[in-house]
């Protein structure tokens, strides 16, 4: 189980430290239903694990000699859209790619860093201003935060797909991106 909580103020960027009950409780403690016992599960779970929230600016440069950055050591970008570990393996390939195509290691890095550097800037930029789930955010506000039950009589389908398109488009998974690699690789 995941649980998002935006605080008030910034607290340590630390990924290994373990999270504290007490922190996100009272937000879970009357989820007892019938049929699922949301705060039980929570109270009983072995282990609770803090993750926080945060980015970094982008850089300019990756490639230092014949050292070159990727995945989130390059491109560190807020946790939505289950994108993080996508992009780097997006660097990945395109890294085989560069060597592939460049007959030396420099311009294959280089090659590597015009590629990727200016796509996952946007990425970075995207997940803080236009995240993937901008589309439960807009839904949320549509819905007053209320249950429903026909969401079309809140927000068209068009709107949807739009909202999603534009992320695809942003993240390098539009049918387009992919169709115009036109190299059958994944
Ligand atoms: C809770 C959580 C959920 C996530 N969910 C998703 C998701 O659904 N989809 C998605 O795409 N992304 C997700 N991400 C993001 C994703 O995990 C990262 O973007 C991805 O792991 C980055 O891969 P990486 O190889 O660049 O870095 P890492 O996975 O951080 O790998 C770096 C490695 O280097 C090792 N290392 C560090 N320092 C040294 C050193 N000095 N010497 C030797 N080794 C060293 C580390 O131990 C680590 O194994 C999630 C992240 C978290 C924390």
């Amino acid at each position: 189980m995941f649980a998002e909580i935006e605080g008030d103020r910034p607290t340590r960027n630390d990924w290994n430290r373990p999270g504290r009950l007490e922190d996100f409780f009272h937000i879970y403690q009357d989820w007892r239903f019938d049929w699922f016992d949301i705060a039980d599960m929570i109270e009983t779970a072995e282990t609770i694990l803090e993750y926080p929230m945060v980015d970094r600016d982008p850089v300019e440069c990756w490639v230092f000699d014949r050292v070159a950055l990727m995945g989130d050591a390059a491109h560190p970008m807020y946790p939505r859209g289950s994108n993080g570990a996508a992009q780097a393996v997006i660097d990945a390939r395109t890294l085989a790619d560069c060597l592939d195509a460049h007959d030396t290691v420099a311009a294959a890095l280089g090659a590597y860093q015009d590629a990727r550097l200016p796509a996952t800037t946007k990425v970075v930029l995207a997940n803080r201003a236009n995240p993937p789930d901008i589309i439960n955010i807009r839904v949320e506000e549509l819905v007053g935060d209320k249950p429903f039950d026909d969401l079309d009589a809140y927000i068209s389908q068009d709107e949807l797909r739009a909202l999603s398109d534009q992320y695809k488009d942003i993240a390098g998974f539009s049918a387009e991106a992919l169709q115009a690699r036109g190299d059958g690789k994944p």
